[in-house]
């Protein structure tokens, strides 16, 4: 028996490709399992429909939590749930020694994360917290490396001459995603906090793909690099991998792990699971690449 601790607003939203909109308005006790059937045209067949739910427990205010799920109907070539749901994050960017074609690489990367009303959500306030404006910058130094420059409120991308992004768009993916993961954290204590609660570290160790030897110029061995750099690269670098585990080959041999060139991080959700599932749940709203 469900006990009554306060009214909570539901509000349930639908998309359905030709239509989106607020079909339902309904009022329900707190720990209630709330149930909604929605009629689907017959016209609509063979794809993948998202349904985005946001809970209010005061209507005047943002929503308290976000999910969303994919609904198969008929059928879809490899299903629904590789599925990416098309969304575009609104992000204004200072761009300084990329070409076009890197440019355009990683506007797409940035598109590409915006996968559910969460992830949306979590992009958007991290860029809004560091300034509203996104400085990806390139200099002359001929290592193959990006790296994030100052903190949360002037943090910015700089990418070195020895590294070209306009190969790929899923290396694109990997580096872009990755160094924003960490402007991510710095603007985002209670991501940040979630994460060390986790455990995800401590348990799993170094995200494994993490090519640590980068770190070689200021520490000398694996040891005193996973020190140092362990715990907050193997935040980005969990994120960068949910999104291009699938697709990306590794480019060289991650010294410290062994994580093979040319290998896919084709294991990622049973082999660190800890960081994958933090990831789906805290940054995607659930949604798998
Ligand atoms: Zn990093």
């Amino acid at each position: 028996m469900a006990k009554l601790i306060n009214k909570t607003r539901i509000l349930y939203f639908v998309s359905l490709i030709v239509f989106t909109g607020t079909v339902l308005t309904s009022t329900v006790a707190a720990q209630d399992l709330v149930q909604f059937d929605f009629k689907v045209k017959p016209t609509i067949n063979n794809t993948c429909i998202t349904n985005n739910a946001s809970v209010n427990s005061d209507p005047n205010k943002p929503p308290e939590g976000q999910t969303s799920a994919i609904t198969q109907i008929g059928n879809v070539a490899n299903g629904c749930s590789t599925k990416i749901v098309p969304g575009k994050l609104n992000l204004k960017f200072n761009f300084s020694g990329l070409d076009n074609k890197e440019q355009d690489l990683i506007k797409q990367s940035f598109d590409s994360v915006a996968v559910s009303p969460q992830a949306i959500q979590i992009y958007t306030d991290a860029y809004n917290n560091n300034g509203g404006v996104l400085t990806i910058t390139k200099d002359g130094l001929n290592k193959p490396f990006a790296q994030v420059v100052g903190s949360c409120g002037n943090a910015y991308i700089l990418i070195h001459a020895g590294l070209y992004l306009g190969s790929s768009l899923v290396s694109t993916q990997y580096v872009i995603i990755h160094e924003f993961g960490h402007i991510m954290r710095s603007c985002n204590g209670t991501l940040s906090q979630a994460y060390i609660n986790s455990g995800a570290y401590q348990a799993e160790g170094l995200v494994v793909t993490y090519p640590l030897s980068a770190w070689f110029d200021i520490y000398p061995d694996c040891a005193s690099a996973l020190a140092a750099k362990g715990e907050n690269e193997s935040f980005a670098e969990m994120i960068a991998d949910y999104v291009t585990y699938k697709t990306y080959a590794m480019p060289s041999t991650r010294i410290c792990t062994n994580f093979p060139a040319g290998a896919t991080y084709s294991d990622y959700p049973t082999r660190q699971p800890l960081f994958y599932n933090f990831v789906k749940n805290n940054i995607f709203g659930g949604v798998e690449f």
